[in-house]
């Protein structure tokens, strides 16, 4: 299974190994409403071992190991950019406790840079959060949060996905991140292979609601979205569909509606035009679900006169829970 998804993929993104690939400037709901400014530092390194069928984050990673030092470097130039913010979310398109991404060596020299942050998010696959990933929180200034993939408990889908992770890893991952008092974040697909359409939606609320059951105060739904190759051979199988903009805000809305008191659920903003088919109301709608993203607040649909997205020509919804 590696062997086929990765010889579908396409060439690398040219990344070097002493800049940070980019800063996002963003702002996150807490459990308790509050609103806070956070920054996201895209890191270049090594690229994950795992091979899951939907993942297309080794476009921006780094051949072979990570270089010693070289995050240190990265992050030294990304704080230059950030100035004064209480989080910080460290993607290194891996995961941050497997030592061929992050040396461990390097260490000293981050927690030394992440003083005074009250949270920094970093993201792991079960398989590596141990022990390192344990010292790194008992010697950080403020809190560790760790970002984990879910994906889905469909229980037949996951393991479909080739992460190598079964539901009983990942809580067993979660219950350990718990006993010592690290953050939870939690990503959840939205158009999953190997899901039927109709039953999309179904899985994503079931996936949020077992993320929510673990403990995670922040739960991402993240729409699939084609390109890294495997995806475009599963939907030539017939296993695999682009998500909708409609799916998405639909999985939304009933995600809002779960009233889940200690978590925060958004969706994710990344890419989003290219689940529209409509250009005309694309912003209106991001900004919907932007907006929803800080208040946890459902606002009416958008209606489009020329897509009838929201119109009378609309197709009929579902009833409300
Ligand atoms: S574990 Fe995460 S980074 Fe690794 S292949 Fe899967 S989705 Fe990508
Ligand atoms: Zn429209």
């Amino acid at each position: 299974m590696d062997h086929w998804v990765r010889s579908l993929r396409r060439s690398k993104v040219s990344r070097l190994a002493d800049r940070p690939i980019g800063v996002v400037h963003e702002q996150e709901r807490r459990p308790s409403g509050d609103i806070v400014d956070a920054a996201a530092v895209f890191l270049a390194g090594a690229e994950c071992p795992f091979s899951c069928v939907f993942c297309d984050l080794w476009q921006q990673t780094l051949s072979g190991h990570t270089p010693p030092g070289s995050l240190a470097r990265q992050l030294e130039e990304a704080l230059r950019e950030i100035g004064q913010r209480s989080l910080i979310k460290l993607y290194n398109a891996s995961n941050f406790f497997d030592p061929a991404a992050v040396p461990p060596a390097d260490h000293t020299s981050m927690l030394r840079l992440l003083k005074g942050f009250a949270q920094v998010t970093v993201e792991c696959h079960p398989r590596f959060i141990t022990d390192d990933c344990f010292a790194f929180a008992d010697r950080l200034d403020g809190a560790l949060q760790v970002g984990v993939g879910l994906e889905t408990v469909h229980p037949a889908a996951l393991p479909r996905l080739n992460k190598k992770m079964t539901l009983a890893d990942f809580d067993a991952a979660t219950s350990a991140l718990r006993a010592h008092e690290i953050g939870l974040r939690v990503f959840v697909l939205l158009g999953c292979p190997f899901i039927a359409d109709e039953e999309q939606l179904d899985w994503t609320l079931r996936s949020v609601e077992h993320a929510a059951e673990r403990g995670a105060s922040m739960i991402s739904i993240i729409p699939m979205r084609g390109g890294n190759g495997a995806l475009e051979s599963l939907a030539a199988e017939g296993v695999w569909r682009p998500v909708t903009l409609d799916l998405a805000e639909d999985a939304f809305d009933q995600a809002l509606r779960l009233n889940l008191d200690d978590a925060v659920v958004q969706l994710d903003l990344w890419d989003l035009e290219r689940l529209a088919v409509c250009s005309d109301c694309l912003e209106a709608r991001a900004n919907r679900i932007g907006a929803m993203n800080l208040t946890g607040l459902s606002e009416s649909r958008v209606a489009c006169a020329s897509c009838g997205v929201g119109t009378a020509r609309d197709r009929p919804r579902p009833p409300e829970a």
